[in-house]
Order: C-alpha cells, then structure tokens, then sequence
C-alpha cells in the first residue's frame, strides 16, 4: 500500500534550455501518472525554477539533488533547505555515491541534510549503496545496514511517506549492468528490517525505499515486483522523455 515512487536524477546534464526542453516532453508525456504512482525528476540547481514552471500542469514534483543544512550564509556554493523550497522543490535527493566518492560526503553529513530537509518539510530521497569490492567481499548487506543506521541516527519521523530511501549499488551506476531483481530485494529487505529495528514497524512499512543502478523501461517492472522495492532513482534513462514516461507507465 506504500505509493509507488520513480525519480528521475539527471545529475549533470540540460543548460536552462536543455532542461525546458525536457520538461515540456515529460509534461507532454505524462499528463497524468497511473493510480498509486508518485513521480519527480531532480535536475541541476541552476534549472529548477525552469523547470518548475513547465511541469505546473503536470503530476510531477521537483527535486533538487543536494542541498547545505544551514539555513544562510558564508557557504560558496551552497544552497540551503529555504532556497530548494522557494524554486518548487519538494524532494531532494541525499548522499547520492556520486557525492559521496568526488566531493567527500560523509554519513553524518547525510544525517545533517536529512533533518534539515524534514524541518523545512521537504522529502529527503538518501541513497545508500555498496561498492563492487564491498559486493565481491560479499559484506554488502552489512555495509547497508551500517550506513542505514548512520543516515538516519536521531531522525524523527512523523509521517513515512516524507523519507525515502534509494538502494544504489555503485557497481550498477551507468554501467548498464544491474542487480538481478533479487539482489535489489536482498538489500532492500535487509534495509527495511533495519528501519523496523530504527523506528518501529508501523513508520518501516510506511517508508519508500527505491532502487538505482541502470534502471530502465525493459527492467523496471521486475523490480517492482519485489515486496521491499517501491520504486526507482532512475538517472540516465530520466533524460529522456519517452524512456521516463516509460517506466512511469510500468510501475
Ligand atoms: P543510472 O540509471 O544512469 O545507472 O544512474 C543511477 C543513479 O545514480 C540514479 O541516482
């Protein structure tokens, strides 16, 4: 019964005009999104009111894909809680692997995003993942649950559909290689026992937990398929248009 959730994270890619282009096809093509189906594309900072704009019809959210805890200030390059809010943003994508390998993100700055993002009343989407050397060792559903319990020490959750968590195993990452659909449920299962430990079983049930990793419209309804996965952080496919609508469609 939790609503399915697909998100688009187009990470580093569309100009401003690139990315009205963009919306104005995904508008096109999901004027409406089927029953119990929540959609949201997270592009770059800089296109956010842009593509606000474009999407006021349509049944997609925005998001954005990183976001500072403080609430203003001497921070170069940041953008806070506040700002994501006043461009339209209702989702923001946390701890993304990308994030964590090039620019040092570490768990406790994940835990920090995460509570500023709920106080502001907007959805945290944390992704967690395992690297292939941790899945070679075969300590990936322990390296999970550790970040798992790390990325959401001491948050409070007062309704579970407003914290999403992504399962992103690195390995799968625009390579074109994904998890068998058993692998996603293996981890997501043991994410999801985690968060029953974390904060009881009646806000775990409630809570969305998604997979990425080369996800795509020839893939997606496998996943879904499995008890613990209730959607998608989907990057490449989410740049275009009619792969997107897709796997909306599907789901
Ligand atoms: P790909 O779908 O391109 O593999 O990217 C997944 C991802 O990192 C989404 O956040």
């Amino acid at each position: 019964n939790r609503t399915r959730l697909i998100a688009g994270n187009w990470k580093m890619n569309n100009d401003v005009a690139g990315a009205a282009k963009l919306a104005d096809e995904l508008a096109c093509a999901l004027p409406e999104v089927p029953e119990g189906v929540e959609v949201v594309v997270c592009p770059p900072a800089v296109d956010l009111t842009t593509v606000n704009d474009r999407i006021q019809a349509a049944p997609i959210a925005l998001g954005g894909q990183n976001v500072y805890w403080e609430a203003s200030g001497a921070y170069t390059g940041e953008t806070s809680c506040d700002m994501l809010k006043s461009a339209g943003a209702t989702y923001c994508i946390i701890g993304h692997s990308e994030r964590r390998d090039y620019f040092h993100e570490t768990d406790e700055d994940v835990n920090r995003k995460a509570k500023a993002l709920m106080a502001a009343g907007i959805t945290p989407i944390s992704c967690c993942g395992e690297s292939l050397e941790v899945r070679e060792a075969g300590k990936h559903v322990e390296f999970v649950v550790d970040q798992i319990k790390k990325d959401t020490e001491g948050l409070e959750i007062a309704d579970p559909s407003k914290y999403v968590i992504a399962y992103e195993p690195i390995w799968a990452i625009g390579t074109g290689k994904t998890a068998t659909a058993d692998d996603a449920q293996e981890v997501c299962g043991a994410i999801r026992a985690t968060l029953v430990d974390v904060f009881g079983a009646e806000t775990a049930a409630g809570i969305r937990v998604l997979y990425g990793g080369s996800a795509k419209p020839g893939n997606i309804a496998g996943f879904l398929e499995k008890e613990d996965v209730d959607g998608a952080l989907v990057g490449g496919a989410s740049l275009k248009a009619a792969d997107f609508a897709a796997m909306v469609e599907k789901a």
